[in-house]
């Protein structure tokens, strides 16, 4: 564990908002001012390889990087795009069928979720219409298919 390496684990321990790598770059950086992005990213890397961090794409086009290497899901805000961390059991049966059924070994998944976060919520609720006369939320059916 070198030095740099140790001080981007710490940064990415210390926060919660599961930051995509030009955002550790730039937390680093007040520590490490002269420390390179690809620095940062090959960093990044032996991390996940070894366990230390968790490395996941929640589709908004950025890998993001979560301290918390537990197994665990993740709610985005559809708005904002802040990622919060669920704590609820894994749905481990779900593989076992799949093992069962297939035979495929090394089964994971991804499950990730979306709303709106309370803040957003509090944000749409101060009445400050100007267009806008009826759109719901959720309404726009955007159903991913594989
Ligand atoms: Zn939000
Ligand atoms: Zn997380």
């Amino acid at each position: 564990m070198t030095p740099q390496r140790k001080i981007i684990l710490e940064e990415i321990a210390n926060t919660n908002t599961h930051p995509s790598a030009d955002e550790i770059y730039e937390l680093v950086r007040r520590r490490l001012p002269r420390i390179s992005l690809g620095t940062v990213y090959r960093n990044l890397e032996v991390l996940c390889e070894c366990g230390l961090i968790r490395k996941m794409d929640l589709g908004d086009g950025h890998w993001r990087f979560d301290g918390n290497a537990e197994s665990h899901y993740h709610v985005r805000c559809t708005s904002c795009g802040r990622i919060t961390d669920l704590y609820m059991e894994e749905l481990c049966d779900f593989e076992n069928i799949i093992r069962q059924q297939t035979g495929y070994e090394g089964v994971g998944h991804r499950l990730d979720f979306y709303g709106l976060c309370p803040v957003c919520k509090r944000e749409r609720e101060i009445p400050h219409r100007t267009d806008l006369p009826s759109s719901r939320p959720g309404a726009a059916g955007e159903s991913e298919g594989m």
